[in-house]
Protein backbone atom coordinates (compact mmCIF):
# COMPACT_ATOMS: atom_id res chain seq x y z
CA UNK A 1 0.00 0.00 0.00
CA UNK A 2 0.99 3.85 -0.37
CA UNK A 3 3.60 5.83 1.71
CA UNK A 4 1.18 7.42 4.46
CA UNK A 5 1.58 10.99 5.36
CA UNK A 6 0.22 12.67 7.99
CA UNK A 7 -0.08 16.22 8.63
CA UNK A 8 -0.68 16.67 12.13
CA UNK A 9 -0.54 20.02 15.00
CA UNK A 10 -3.02 22.02 16.65
CA UNK A 11 -5.57 23.73 15.27
CA UNK A 12 -5.39 26.66 13.57
CA UNK A 13 -1.56 26.64 12.28
CA UNK A 14 -2.48 25.93 8.98
CA UNK A 15 -2.59 21.60 8.28
CA UNK A 16 -5.64 22.02 5.93
CA UNK A 17 -4.02 24.70 3.90
CA UNK A 18 -1.14 22.63 3.66
CA UNK A 19 -3.05 19.76 2.83
CA UNK A 20 -4.68 21.81 0.05
CA UNK A 21 -1.37 22.92 -0.85
CA UNK A 22 0.05 19.59 -1.36
CA UNK A 23 -2.52 17.99 -3.02
CA UNK A 24 -2.33 20.89 -5.74
CA UNK A 25 -6.61 21.21 -5.47
CA UNK A 26 -9.11 22.49 -2.33
CA UNK A 27 -9.76 19.66 -0.27
CA UNK A 28 -10.04 20.02 3.20
CA UNK A 29 -11.71 22.66 4.30
CA UNK A 30 -9.53 26.21 6.10
CA UNK A 31 -11.14 27.68 8.83
CA UNK A 32 -10.32 31.03 11.28
CA UNK A 33 -12.15 28.85 14.17
CA UNK A 34 -10.30 26.05 15.86
CA UNK A 35 -13.16 24.86 17.52
CA UNK A 36 -15.14 23.55 14.12
CA UNK A 37 -15.26 20.31 14.08
CA UNK A 38 -14.19 17.98 10.79
CA UNK A 39 -13.43 14.85 9.36
CA UNK A 40 -9.94 13.58 9.04
CA UNK A 41 -9.39 13.99 4.99
CA UNK A 42 -7.12 11.53 3.01
CA UNK A 43 -6.10 11.77 -0.38
CA UNK A 44 -3.71 10.20 -2.78
CA UNK A 45 -1.33 12.64 -4.54
CA UNK A 46 2.26 12.10 -6.17
CA UNK A 47 5.21 14.37 -4.70
CA UNK A 48 7.52 14.74 -7.21
CA UNK A 49 7.80 11.08 -8.60
CA UNK A 50 5.93 9.05 -5.63
CA UNK A 51 2.58 8.54 -5.12
CA UNK A 52 1.74 9.17 -1.23
CA UNK A 53 -1.96 8.96 0.57
CA UNK A 54 -1.54 11.96 2.56
CA UNK A 55 -3.66 12.71 5.60
CA UNK A 56 -5.07 16.00 7.02
CA UNK A 57 -6.21 16.04 10.55
CA UNK A 58 -8.73 17.40 12.49
CA UNK A 59 -11.65 16.80 14.93
CA UNK A 60 -11.42 19.53 17.77
CA UNK A 61 -14.38 20.65 19.48
CA UNK A 62 -13.66 23.01 21.27
CA UNK A 63 -11.52 26.14 22.46
CA UNK A 64 -10.07 25.23 25.33
CA UNK A 65 -6.24 24.29 25.45
CA UNK A 66 -6.90 21.50 28.23
CA UNK A 67 -9.80 20.05 26.23
CA UNK A 68 -8.04 20.75 22.88
CA UNK A 69 -4.82 19.21 23.87
CA UNK A 70 -7.36 15.87 25.01
CA UNK A 71 -9.07 15.83 21.65
CA UNK A 72 -6.32 16.34 19.59
CA UNK A 73 -4.39 13.69 21.10
CA UNK A 74 -7.55 11.24 20.40
CA UNK A 75 -8.03 12.17 16.88
CA UNK A 76 -4.52 12.28 16.06
CA UNK A 77 -3.67 8.92 17.48
CA UNK A 78 -4.89 6.51 15.01
CA UNK A 79 -3.34 8.53 12.25
CA UNK A 80 -0.22 9.13 13.46
CA UNK A 81 -0.23 5.64 14.01
CA UNK A 82 -0.99 4.58 10.67
CA UNK A 83 1.84 7.14 9.41
CA UNK A 84 5.26 6.66 8.17
CA UNK A 85 5.84 10.31 8.05
CA UNK A 86 4.54 12.69 10.15
CA UNK A 87 4.79 16.76 9.21
CA UNK A 88 4.13 18.48 12.32
CA UNK A 89 3.16 21.72 11.63
CA UNK A 90 3.45 24.91 13.70
CA UNK A 91 2.95 28.60 13.25
CA UNK A 92 5.87 30.87 12.61
CA UNK A 93 3.45 33.87 13.76
CA UNK A 94 2.60 32.82 17.22
CA UNK A 95 5.47 30.46 18.03
CA UNK A 96 5.48 28.07 19.74
CA UNK A 97 2.87 27.29 22.50
CA UNK A 98 2.54 25.08 25.31
CA UNK A 99 -0.12 23.32 23.31
CA UNK A 100 2.62 22.24 20.20
CA UNK A 101 5.05 21.31 23.08
CA UNK A 102 2.64 19.10 24.64
CA UNK A 103 2.01 17.89 21.26
CA UNK A 104 5.56 17.86 20.07
CA UNK A 105 6.36 15.43 23.35
CA UNK A 106 4.08 12.98 22.90
CA UNK A 107 4.59 12.86 19.06
CA UNK A 108 8.41 12.36 19.55
CA UNK A 109 7.21 8.93 21.61
CA UNK A 110 5.75 7.77 19.08
CA UNK A 111 8.56 6.93 17.03
CA UNK A 112 7.89 8.21 13.65
CA UNK A 113 9.93 10.12 10.96
CA UNK A 114 8.84 14.02 12.20
CA UNK A 115 9.03 16.59 9.77
CA UNK A 116 8.71 20.22 11.10
CA UNK A 117 6.83 22.40 8.91
CA UNK A 118 7.24 25.96 10.40
CA UNK A 119 4.06 27.41 8.65
CA UNK A 120 2.85 31.06 8.25
CA UNK A 121 6.46 32.00 7.27
CA UNK A 122 6.18 34.48 4.75
CA UNK A 123 7.78 37.70 5.18
CA UNK A 124 9.73 38.75 8.90
CA UNK A 125 7.55 35.77 10.67
CA UNK A 126 9.90 33.12 9.05
CA UNK A 127 13.27 34.24 9.54
CA UNK A 128 12.31 35.28 13.29
CA UNK A 129 10.24 32.12 13.63
CA UNK A 130 13.34 29.53 12.42
CA UNK A 131 15.71 30.37 15.10
CA UNK A 132 13.11 29.04 18.02
CA UNK A 133 11.82 26.63 15.57
CA UNK A 134 15.87 24.99 15.88
CA UNK A 135 15.63 24.75 19.77
CA UNK A 136 12.42 23.01 19.37
CA UNK A 137 14.11 19.41 19.08
CA UNK A 138 12.74 18.03 16.17
CA UNK A 139 15.26 18.23 14.03
CA UNK A 140 15.35 21.24 11.03
CA UNK A 141 13.02 23.44 10.47
CA UNK A 142 10.94 23.86 7.13
CA UNK A 143 9.34 27.00 6.88
CA UNK A 144 6.68 27.09 4.27
CA UNK A 145 3.71 29.51 3.39
CA UNK A 146 0.93 27.05 2.77
CA UNK A 147 -1.10 30.07 1.55
CA UNK A 148 1.60 31.45 -1.08
CA UNK A 149 3.77 28.64 -1.51
CA UNK A 150 6.81 29.47 -0.69
CA UNK A 151 9.08 26.72 0.97
CA UNK A 152 6.83 23.85 -0.29
CA UNK A 153 9.37 22.29 -2.71
CA UNK A 154 12.03 22.21 -0.11
CA UNK A 155 9.22 20.54 2.47
CA UNK A 156 8.62 17.99 -0.24
CA UNK A 157 12.15 17.01 -0.57
CA UNK A 158 12.68 16.21 3.02
CA UNK A 159 9.39 14.27 3.49
CA UNK A 160 10.56 12.32 0.56
CA UNK A 161 13.87 11.43 2.14
CA UNK A 162 12.13 10.51 5.17
CA UNK A 163 9.84 8.35 3.39
P1 LIG B 1 -5.84 24.07 10.59
O1 LIG B 1 -6.83 24.28 11.68
O2 LIG B 1 -4.49 23.74 11.15
O3 LIG B 1 -6.29 23.09 9.55
O4 LIG B 1 -5.66 25.50 9.85
P2 LIG B 1 -6.35 26.04 8.51
O5 LIG B 1 -5.68 25.45 7.30
O6 LIG B 1 -7.82 25.91 8.60
O7 LIG B 1 -5.89 27.58 8.55
C1 LIG B 1 -6.14 28.37 9.70
C2 LIG B 1 -5.97 29.83 9.32
O8 LIG B 1 -4.59 30.09 9.00
C3 LIG B 1 -6.78 30.26 8.10
O9 LIG B 1 -7.27 31.56 8.32
C4 LIG B 1 -5.75 30.25 6.98
O10 LIG B 1 -6.09 31.12 5.93
C5 LIG B 1 -4.50 30.71 7.72
N1 LIG B 1 -3.26 30.26 7.05
C6 LIG B 1 -2.99 29.03 6.59
N2 LIG B 1 -1.77 28.99 5.99
C7 LIG B 1 -1.27 30.23 6.07
C8 LIG B 1 -0.04 30.84 5.63
O11 LIG B 1 0.84 30.22 5.02
N3 LIG B 1 0.13 32.16 5.94
C9 LIG B 1 -0.81 32.88 6.60
N4 LIG B 1 -0.54 34.16 6.86
N5 LIG B 1 -1.99 32.35 7.02
C10 LIG B 1 -2.22 31.06 6.75
MG1 LIG C 1 -7.91 21.88 9.40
Amino acid sequence: SLPVVVIAGRPNVGKSTLFNRLAGRRYAIVNDQPGVTRDRKSVEIILRDRSVSLVDTAGWEEDDPQTVFGRMRKSSESAVASADVVVFCVDARSGITPVDEHFAQWLRKQGKPIILAVNKAEGHAGDIAALEMYSFGLGEPYPVSAEHGQGVGDLIEAVLDAL
